[in-house]
């Protein structure tokens, strides 16, 4: 019997997870990703949880030493530099580029087509046509949509839904070990670092390298700047480049203009820390990422499953995006093991998409509702989007993988086979 075939659309985390999973289950599985190159690091800290680490496990990686910094101290500072709340903490932070290279490495490069921009898809009775923007088709038994947050596979099924804007950014830099002065790094690399201007929230933390290198000397230290931007005036002045073209909810981040970049380096200056400020500043390309969240009414549709971003989009507080990723291309290569594929992808949308709308909801609480309570009058907001505790702030963060394991459970508890 010929091996089933699955078109993975989607060549980031989520794809090659699910590539990986579902080869293991007895699948041909081939990846298309729409760059015309291979992905190289896109400078993001990832936060890791057990969950993640065991099904690395299962496809053989080791979460070693060399795939995250460890770090057990979170510091609290204050406007002037001073740290005003000391905890532990116990995590690792990997980074988007490390955990690719850990699944791309050992992927065959004939199953991991560049240049492909999967652009609508057909399905029948037998089987699922992807139709690439270079007019090439090809036909697998099963579709998987792991192209990220604005997900063509999604939008040919729910042309309507749209992910809703949370109401700020993430600002983000990344500046090598070796560029942060000595006796900043001294006090600051090996913790986690929180700052809390009013209405805002700033991050930062040691991830690896840009060559994914955790050695001491060769890091990075990562920073994840939220702050309110409304919708009407600041995202599009944000995203309008020197030449006056607005492009539309995000812009490239070379395309930034000067004065765009000036003003976030003087506003670090201005509201945090001097040593955080310091490495921000020296960082040669600030960018923003606008941060939405979406959650769809269904993820499968025929022989097509979302999986990832492309199923449910969670804000960023909630860290577990890729082990979400991998949650869901775990159960869904365990749900297409059986023959009978309708029954196997419908177990697969009743395990998962309680738990991708747990996360979502987790996300807008805390911190998410407070930051976007921000474009509200002060009189009209409540609870959480009042106020924020520092303690509040920090158990949020320690408790993450709690967090997470509570919506999985919960998710699991609701679960009714079909
Ligand atoms: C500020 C911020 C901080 C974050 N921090 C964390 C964290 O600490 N921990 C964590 O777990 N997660 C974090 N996340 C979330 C995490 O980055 C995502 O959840 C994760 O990358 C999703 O992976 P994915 O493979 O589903 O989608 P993506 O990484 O978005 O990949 C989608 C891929 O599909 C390709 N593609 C798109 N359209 C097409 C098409 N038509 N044809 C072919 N290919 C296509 C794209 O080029 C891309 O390579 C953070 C996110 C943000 C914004």
């Amino acid at each position: 019997m010929r091996a089933r075939r699955a078109l993975i659309i989607g060549g980031s985390l989520g794809g090659l997870l699910a590539a990986h999973l579902l080869r293991r289950a007895g699948w041909e599985a081939t990846i298309f990703e729409r760059n015309p190159d291979d992905l190289t690091g896109r400078g993001a800290g990832i936060s890791t949880h057990p969950q993640l680490l065991e099904i690395l496990a299962r496809i053989g990686i080791d979460f070693d030493e060399s795939m995250g910094v460890k770090l057990d101290t979170i510091l609290c500072f204050d406007q002037s530099g001073r740290i005003y709340l000391k905890e532990t903490t116990r995590r690792t932070m990997s980074s988007w580029g490390r955990l690719y290279r850990s699944l791309r490495d050992p992927w065959p490069s004939e199953n991991y087509r560049l240049d492909a921009s999967l652009i609508r898809l057909e399905q029948d009775a037998e089987g699922v046509t992807a139709v690439f923007a270079d007019g090439t088709r090809t036909r697998g038994d099963l579709l998987v949509g792991a192209d990220g947050g604005r997900s063509t596979v999604r939008e040919q099924f729910l042309p309507e839904r749209k992910p809703q804007y949370a109401g700020y950014v993430a600002w983000r830099v990344m500046l090598a070990e070796s560029e942060v002065p000595p006796d900043i790094r001294a006090q600051l690399f090996e913790q986690y670092s929180f700052c809390l201007p009013e209405g805002e929230l700033f991050l930062a933390y040691p991830v690896p390298g840009f060559n994914n290198e955790t050695q001491v000397g060769r890091r990075a230290y990562n920073i994840v700047w939220y702050r309110p931007a409304d919708p009407e005036r600041t995202l599009p002045d944000l995203c309008t480049d020197a030449g006056g073209h607005c492009h539309g909810t995000t812009i490239a981040p070379p395309l930034i203009r000067p004065d765009v970049v000036a003003r976030i380096r003087a506003d670090a200056r201005a509201l945090i820390a001097p040593q955080l400020a310091e490495i921000f500043a020296r960082a040669k390309q600030p960018f923003f990422q606008p941060i939405f969240d979406f959650e769809p009414p269904r993820i499968v549709f025929g022989r097509v499953a979302l999986l990832g971003d492309a199923a449910f989009v969670a804000r960023p507080h909630v860290g577990a995006g890729v082990t979400k990723a991998a949650l869901d291309a775990a159960s869904l290569a365990e749900a297409a093991r059986t023959d009978d594929m309708a029954a196997g992808l419908l177990r697969y949308e009743r395990e998962q998409y309680p738990f991708g709308s747990g996360l979502v909801a987790l996300g807008r609480k805390q911190e998410g509702a407070y930051l976007s309570a921000q474009l509200k009058p002060r009189e009209e907001r409540s609870g959480a989007e009042l106020e924020r505790d520092i303690n509040d702030v920090i158990i949020f963060h320690k408790t993450r993988s709690d967090n997470l394991r509570n919506v999985l459970f919960a998710a699991r508890a609701a679960y009714t086979s079909p």
